[in-house]
């Protein structure tokens, strides 16, 4: 079965931008496969140091964190890596947590920190997470078990 297209969206606070661009860097040949989102920011750094593709929405202060929630909502993100800043209060704070939240509301895999975003690349390469394609193309295609 082929690996299935994931949306996976990238943010991360200003302490952590060079980290997110070596995460990606290092990590290209494996997020090119999939659809990828990211706040403004974010996104423009790491489109000028890869030649991955990113749907950016709004900056995080101005709106870019709300815009990924209702993304997660709808069902339009498959995972979400986020490295935040546990150092700086941000003015944002209230929808950093929403994000966060809604990535548990709908049981978003979610990586707020480098070690565990390495590791959800790693286990979306090895296909941990295409048992959600399967369950999806059972409920298209029903069989009888
Ligand atoms: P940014 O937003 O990528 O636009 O900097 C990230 C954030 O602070 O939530």
């Amino acid at each position: 079965m082929e690996a299935k297209v994931m949306k996976i969206a990238l943010i991360a606070h200003d302490a952590k931008k060079d980290l997110i661009v070596k995460l990606a860097t290092a990590y290209e040949p494996i997020l090119k496969q999939h659809e990828l989102y990211a706040t403004g920011t974010t996104g423009k750094r790491i489109m000028a140091a890869t030649d991955l593709k990113i749907h950016r929405m709004k900056s995080g202060p101005l709106g870019g964190d709300q815009q990924i929630g209702a993304l997660i909502s709808e069902g339009a993100i498959d995972l979400v890596i986020f490295l935040r800043d546990p150092l700086t209060a941000q003015p944002h704070e209230p929808d950093v947590n929403a994000l966060i939240r809604l990535s548990d509301v709908y049981e978003i895999p979610l990586a707020t920190n480098i070690g565990t975003a390495e590791m959800l690349l790693r286990g979306v390469k090895a296909g941990f997470l295409d048992w959600r394609k399967i369950v999806d193309d059972m409920k298209e295609r029903p069989i009888n078990l």
